[in-house]
């Protein structure tokens, strides 16, 4: 079966967030199920670089106003098309924003026209490929499955993947005489979208199913206070919505191998981690001693909890712990966490920015990493904690909840816990919970045995990856389902 993504980020070419390691991964989960995906990105200028054995697939002399080329290629061993428009796409900003972080005023026609182009590549209007599937991911290719949708009928099945229902590609009404859809598609069934058109919405709504990256969230999304607007739309679509969980690069992320580490280690030498931790304090100037390392690596938003997390940070030291936190986003966050640092000199340390390789060493030195989010489709961070034996901290919402098992008496007492939740996500839930987490740390045999329990938990593709390709196989009719 041949399947193509659509979507605007795909590690390790392009990243903002947790889409880019779906993208990046999904190719490898599915190629055992005998499904070939192939990803249409952006023509960004790093993805261009990156790009090998390129042929040009078709010119375009006018897509949405801009000359555009139709590249094939790989890079990182990913099969690519690349939509090369400059105009579109060469900026010196990020994949959405300028350098001083407004979204470009064009977006609406970048992403319909990578929309566009990948509709007409599905269904094999340029030469040489055609698609089973077309696989959307987030607002930026929302448009993607409503083109198939207004095109010859029976094309190419779709489904549309949201990663996080925040972000929804709402533009104005009148754009929409622009985006080449017949009339009637401007309606509550079509692009409409409280009065504007919605890119994300058309996706939800015409692609032939909708998954997202969670089962809980899956839940959420279809209630008022998580479905931001669309849990009407959702509802309308219980039957064909699907939560299936990301699981993660487990060799990408690999503490007996990983490079980024000073020491590797595995479960049974979990102990070896205190060098990692050694590592962490002499970076940051923290005071080496018996205290626990709390970490955090994230967008530093009001999502991710960080506004509830610096009120909290006095508490934390009061209590005897320490804290790293490596993330960048809201100013305000930023400077919050910037103060914290130098009122809390030796316990908490601060680096704003993006660093891959120091989050896999927080991941391997930090004792416990903090994840108070407010909602979270899936996330990864406490999936990679999980695999490096760093014990999750977590609010209990949408993937957070269906990955974490909390530490309370009858789940200790199975040997089943991973980690600590803590619901409703407030300051006062979160400092409670980071109480809980140190006291377990307080008993060295019960803090190894969840650490143990996280490493063993399978957070690999091979389950998720089967449940994607037994949806593909359902939609297409290409092959029974896989009953192993
Ligand atoms: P989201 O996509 O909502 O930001 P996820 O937890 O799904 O959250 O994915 C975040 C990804 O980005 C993870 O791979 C995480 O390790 C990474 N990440 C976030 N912030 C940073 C940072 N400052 N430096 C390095 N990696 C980061």
């Amino acid at each position: 079966m041949q399947v193509l993504a659509v979507a605007s980020e795909i590690f390790p070419l392009i990243k903002t967030g947790g889409l880019a390691d779906v993208t990046g991964a999904l190719p490898a989960a599915l190629a055992p199920h005998g499904i070939i995906v192939r990803t249409l990105v952006p023509g960004y200028p790093k993805v261009l670089e990156a790009l090998a054995n390129r042929r040009t697939v078709a010119q375009i002399d006018d897509l949405f106003g801009a000359p555009a080329a139709l590249l094939s290629g790989k890079a990182a061993g990913l099969e690519l098309f690349v939509l090369d428009a400059p105009e579109l796409f060469a900026r010196p900003g990020g994949p959405y924003a300028d350098p001083s972080g407004h979204d470009y005023g064009d977006n609406w026609r970048r992403f319909a026209a990578l929309g566009w182009v990948g509709a007409r590549l599905a269904r094999g209007e340029f030469k040489g490929y055609r698609a089973d599937l077309l696989h959307a991911h987030d607002w930026q290719a929302g448009l993607a499955p409503a083109y198939l949708a207004y095109g010859p009928a029976h094309a190419v099945k779709s489904v549309m993947t949201v990663h996080n229902l925040a972000f929804q590609g709402q533009f104005g009404a009148e754009i929409f005489g622009q985006l080449g859809f017949p009339a009637d598609a401007f309606s509550v069934d079509g692009l409409e979208y409280y009065g504007g058109v919605g890119y994300l919405k058309a996706g939800l709504k015409l692609a032939d199913a909708v998954t997202t990256v969670s089962p809980s969230y899956a839940l959420e999304i279809r209630d008022g206070e998580f479905g931001m607007g669309l849990d009407g739309l959702l509802r309308t679509r219980t039957d064909t919505l699907h939560g299936i969980l990301n699981g993660i690069d487990v060799e990408a992320w690999d503490p007996g191998t990983d490079p980024a580490l000073v020491q590797t280690y595995r479960a049974g030498t979990v102990h070896l981690r205190a060098v990692n931790k050694a590592a962490l304090r002499e970076r940051f100037g923290l005071e080496d001693d018996d205290s626990p390392l709390f970490g955090v690596i994230s967008r530093l938003t009001w999502q991710k909890g960080m506004d509830l997390l610096l009120p909290a940070i006095g508490e934390l030291v009061g209590m005897g712990a320490q804290l790293v936190v490596l993330g960048s986003g809201d100013p305000g966050i930023e400077g919050g966490m910037h103060h914290a640092a130098s009122a809390h000199r030796g316990r908490v340390g601060v680096q704003i920015g993006y660093d891959e390789a120091l989050s896999h060493l927080i991941q391997g030195g930090a004792d416990a990493l903090l994840v108070p989010s407010r909602f979270e489709p899936c996330g990864l961070t406490q999936l990679y904690a999980l695999r490096y034996g760093c014990v999750p901290v977590v609010a209990r919402v949408g993937g957070l909840a269906d990955t974490v098992i909390d530490a309370n008496e009858a789940a200790m007492q199975a040997g089943v816990a991973t980690g600590v939740q803590f619901h409703p996500v407030t300051q006062a839930t979160l400092t409670d919970a980071i109480r809980r987490a140190i006291q377990l740390y307080r008993r060295p045999k019960a803090w190894k045995k969840l650490q143990r329990k996280g490493m063993k938990t399978d957070v690999s593709w091979a389950q998720s990856g089967l449940r994607y390709a037994d949806l593909f196989r359902h939609l297409t009719g290409l092959e029974g389902r896989d009953d192993d």
